[in-house]
C-alpha cells in the first residue's frame, strides 16, 4: 500500500499487464496504419508514459505530438475541460491517432473529437490504455482499448492524484479500506451506546445503533417502527431480515464515513454473516469486535436506573430485561466464536468509570 497526499492506494494492475496491453494496441494500430505515416497525438499529462512505451512497440514510420487538456481536480472529474495546449503540427490530410491514458465519462474525449473534427485531417482514431466502460456515456466508439476497468480512481503509469503518483510503474487504486469499522459487543446495559458516543468523536467514526434506529422509527410511527415495537416491547429481537435491511440502508446513507461503530448489531450469526457479505460488496470489513464485559446484576441495576431517566419501557421491567439477557445468551453470545474464528474478538472490562472504560477501548483500537 502507498500513501499519496492524505489517501492510500493499493496495487491494481501490474507492470507486465500494462506492457502487454500497450503492445497489443501498438500492434493493432500497426495492422491498420503501417502503410502510411500516422501522427500520434498524446494527451498530456497522463498519457506521457503510455505514448513513450507505445512508440517503442510501434516499429513503423510515425510522428508524435501532444495536446493538453484538463478536467480532473482531485479525485472526481469536474466536468470542465480546458484546452491548455493545442495541436500545432500541420495535420491536414493526415491520419491522427489520439493516445489517451484513460477514458471515463468521455467528457475530455468529446473535447478532443471536437478539436480534430474541425480540422481537415484525413481521419482520426482514438486509443485509450484504460477504459471505464461502465461510466462512459460518450457517443464516440473507442477504436483501440487496452484494459477495461471498473469505476475506480486509479493512479500510476502517468496518472496522478493531485500531481503525485505519475512516476509509479504500476497502477494503483484508491484504497477504501483505510477505515476503522468496529462492532461494540455486550449485553444490554454494558455501556455500548455511552462508549460509542466518545469513540465516534475520538476516531471520527459514524455511530450506528440499531436500537436507536428502531426507537427513532417508533417515535415517528413508521411502518418499520410499528413492526419493531411489537418485538422490542417484549424484549425479543426484531427479525433479522428487517434489521439487516435497516442497517444496510443506514450504512449506504454515509458513503463518506471514515469508519463505523456498529452498536447493537450484529446480534445473531445471520446478521454477522450478512454484515460481512454486505461490507465486502463495498470493499469494507470489520476490523474488530470489542466486548464490554459486566455481570448481570450490575447490568440490571444500570438498566433499571436508565429506565427511570430515559423512559424506555424495555428498561423498566426486570422480567423484560431478563428476557433480553436470555435472547442475548441464546442468539448473540455465539458471535464471540464467530469473531474469534476471524481473529477479531477483543474483550474489555466494562465496569468502572466511563472515561476509564473509554481508555481501555482506545487501547484496543490503537493497537489494530
Ligand atoms: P438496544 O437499544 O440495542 O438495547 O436495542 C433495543 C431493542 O431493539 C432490542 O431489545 C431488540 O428488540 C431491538 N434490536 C436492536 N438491535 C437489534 C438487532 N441487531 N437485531 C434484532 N433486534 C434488535
Amino acid at each position: 500500500m502507498i500513501k499519496l497526499h492524505d489517501s492510500y492506494f493499493k496495487p491494481f494492475i501490474n507492470q507486465a499487464d500494462i506492457q502487454e496491453a500497450v503492445k497489443k494496441i501498438a500492434e493493432q494500430i500497426a495492422d491498420d496504419y503501417k502503410d502510411e505515416t500516422p501522427i500520434f497525438v498524446g494527451v498530456l499529462n497522463g498519457a506521457f508514459m503510455f505514448v513513450a512505451d507505445l512508440l517503442k512497440y510501434y516499429e513503423h514510420p510515425c510522428e508524435v505530438t501532444f495536446v493538453k487538456l484538463s478536467s480532473y481536480q482531485g479525485l472526481t472529474s469536474t466536468g470542465i475541460v480546458e484546452t491548455l495546449l493545442d495541436v500545432s503540427e500541420d495535420i491536414a490530410n493526415r491520419s491522427v491517432i489520439i493516445l489517451e491514458d484513460i477514458i471515463d465519462t468521455g467528457r475530455t474525449l468529446q473535447q478532443l473529437v471536437h478539436l480534430f473534427s474541425n480540422s481537415n485531417v484525413k481521419e482520426f482514431k482514438i486509443a485509450s490504455l484504460f477504459f471505464k466502460s461502465d461510466v462512459y456515456n460518450g457517443e464516440y466508439a473507442i477504436d483501440y482499448i487496452g484494459i477495461n476497468i471498473p469505476d475506480k480512481f486509479i493512479v500510476g503509469y502517468g496518472l496522478d492524484y493531485n500531481e503525485l503518483g505519475r512516476n509509479l510503474k504500476e497502477v494503483y487504486q484508491l484504497n477504501q479500506k483505510h477505515m476503522i469499522n468496529l462492532v461494540l459487543f455486550g449485553k444490554p446495559g454494558a455501556g455500548k451506546g455511552t462508549q460509542a458516543e466518545f469513540l465516534k468523536d475520538k476516531y471520527n467514526l459514524k455511530h450506528i445503533s440499531t436500537g436507536d434506529l428502531f426507537r427513532f422509527n417508533i417515535k415517528n410511527n413508521t411502518e418499520l417502527g410499528v413492526l419493531a415495537k411489537s418485538y422490542i416491547d417484549k424484549g425479543d429481537l426484531v427479525p433479522d431480515e428487517v434489521t439487516i435491511k435497516m442497517l444496510q440502508d443506514d450504512v449506504a446513507k454515509n458513503p463518506d464515513a471514515s469508519g463505523f461503530i456498529f452498536d447493537g448489531f450484529p446480534r445473531t450469526t445471520a446478521q454477522a454473516e450478512a454484515l460481512d457479505a454486505f461490507l465486502a460488496t463495498k470493499d469494507m470489513k470489520i476490523d474488530a469486535t470489542i466486548a464490554l464485559e459486566a455481570n448481570d446484576e450490575v447490568l440490571i441495576q444500570r438498566l433499571l436506573e436508565r429506565g427511570k431517566i430515559s423512559g424506555r419501557t424495555d428498561d423498566q421491567d426486570e422480567e423484560k430485561i431478563r428476557n433480553r439477557f436470555d435472547e442475548y445468551n441464546e442468539k448473540t453470545a455465539p458471535l464471540k466464536d464467530f469473531y474469534e474464528a476471524q481473529g477479531k474478538f477483543h474483550s474489555v472490562n466494562g465496569i468502572g468509570e466511563i472515561d476509564e472504560i473509554t481508555l481501555r477501548l482506545g487501547k484496543v483500537i490503537e493497537e489494530l
